[in-house]
């Protein structure tokens, strides 16, 4: 299916690919779930009209159960799987393996490819864990799929993102099969998501608000900043340094990563021992900051950080190229906004204490960085050079 995008006279369209997702709803031998990323809830209000950072939710849940969906979960979630993994990755490294540092994150797709076709020096360097999206379809095809006895053939998962490139990642290499199957069947982006809705004739902004179902879906404060810059290094500092501490955070909020600047960079005192950070969001600061590494290790010296994180969008994922149309950097600064109140109303700030992702490791996956967890919730990379023909 096609839709027209912005193109004066027609002869430019943008792919659409709703189509495959009502097919899979209307097919009655298949279970559809589906998923929502962290930045698509402050930003879908735009498309029916609302304020940039309007906090959709428990509307866009409904809406998803109206459409059709089987379950509806959110890779909120995941964003808490990923910091229980990362989390313990960047500890092990950061106390036994320091040549392999800094550690960084990995779950920018447009920044891994990037990252394999031109600067696969950094290969050493990237943490092994899959982005949420791919955390979750793996979590629904094998733990959601055992505990209700279905076989994972027969679920078709669908993923709503902020993002375009993630709908390469679903099927960027053999690690995105961990059951056979592909983790995530189809991507949506949040204006593919809109028009579908629309289409259906549901009046999101009017709609009740519903809770995300059990097992795959309940979220900590931690796990919906991963939808702005700074966010997946502020949940993984809120988990780490209650790790290595071994005490509860008095406060939670970390301000070092947070803003707008193009590199952030901070120092933190953890328990006797300095951890530097960094956070890049835009390529070209992401190579400032990958030039800066590559210089110190070249001359020998002190690295200049132990930790980096590194989004492709300005602004991280709320400023993601399948958003509503026309962000600047005032409508970032609202979908920032509303991102930091969704953190600041849960309950639960830190992914370690998500009940949801502690039954998931007592149940199935044992402890962070267990056997089956390296089996569903990690992966390779290549080096993919791009030679001049
Ligand atoms: Fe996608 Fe941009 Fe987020 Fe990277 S920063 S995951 S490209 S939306």
């Amino acid at each position: 299916g096609q839709c027209s995008a912005h193109c004066p006279v027609g002869a430019i369209y943008e792919k659409s690919e709703w189509e495959k997702a009502v097919a899979a709803i209307n097919n009655p031998d298949v279970h559809t779930v589906v998923q929502i990323a962290p930045a698509v809830r402050v930003a879908i209000g735009e498309a029916f009209g609302l304020e940039s950072g309007s906090l959709m939710t428990g509307q866009l849940y409904t809406a998803l159960r109206r459409l059709g969906f089987d379950k509806i979960f959110d890779t909120n979630f995941a964003a808490d799987l990923t910091i229980m993994e990362e989390g313990t990755e960047f500890i092990k490294r950061f106390t036994e393996e320091q040549e392999s540092l800094p550690l960084i994150t990995s779950c920018c797709p447009a920044w891994v490819d990037y990252m394999e076709k031109y600067s696969n020096d950094m290969i050493p360097h990237f943490s092994t864990c899959k982005s949420p999206q791919q955390m979750e379809g793996a979590m629904i095809k094998s733990y959601y799929a055992e505990k209700h006895n279905i076989d994972p053939k027969d679920i078709y998962v669908v993923s709503i993102m902020p993002c375009t490139a993630k709908k390469a990642e679903a099927q960027n290499c053999d690690d995105m099969f961990s059951t056979g199957c592909k983790d995530v069947d189809v991507v949506l982006t949040t204006r593919e998501i809109a028009r579908l809705i629309k289409m259906s004739g549901i009046d999101l902004p009017n709609l009740p608000e519903s809770d995300v179902d059990s097992l795959l879906g309940t979220y900590s404060g931690a796990g919906t900043i991963f939808g702005v810059t700074g966010g997946v290094m502020e949940a993984a500092l809120r988990t780490a340094v209650s790790k290595i501490t071994g005490e509860t955070l008095p406060k939670v909020e970390f301000e070092g990563p947070r803003g707008m600047e193009g590199v952030k960079e901070a120092e933190l005192d953890v328990a006797g021992q300095k951890v530097r950070i960094a956070v890049a969001h835009g390529m070209a600061n992401i190579e400032t900051v990958l030039n800066t590494v590559r210089a110190a290790k070249a001359e020998g010296k002190e690295l200049p950080y132990h930790f980096i994180e590194v989004m492709a969008c300005r602004g991280g994922c709320i400023g993601g190229g399948g958003q509503p149309h026309g962000a600047d950097d005032e409508t970032r600064a609202k979908r920032t906004a509303g991102i930091y109140q969704d953190d600041e109303k849960s309950v639960v700030r830190c992914s370690h204490e998500n009940p949801d992702i502690l039954t998931a490791y007592k149940e199935y996956l044992g402890e962070p960085s267990s056997h089956k967890a390296h089996e569903l919730l990690h992966r390779s990379y290549r080096n993919r050079p791009v030679y001049n023909k």
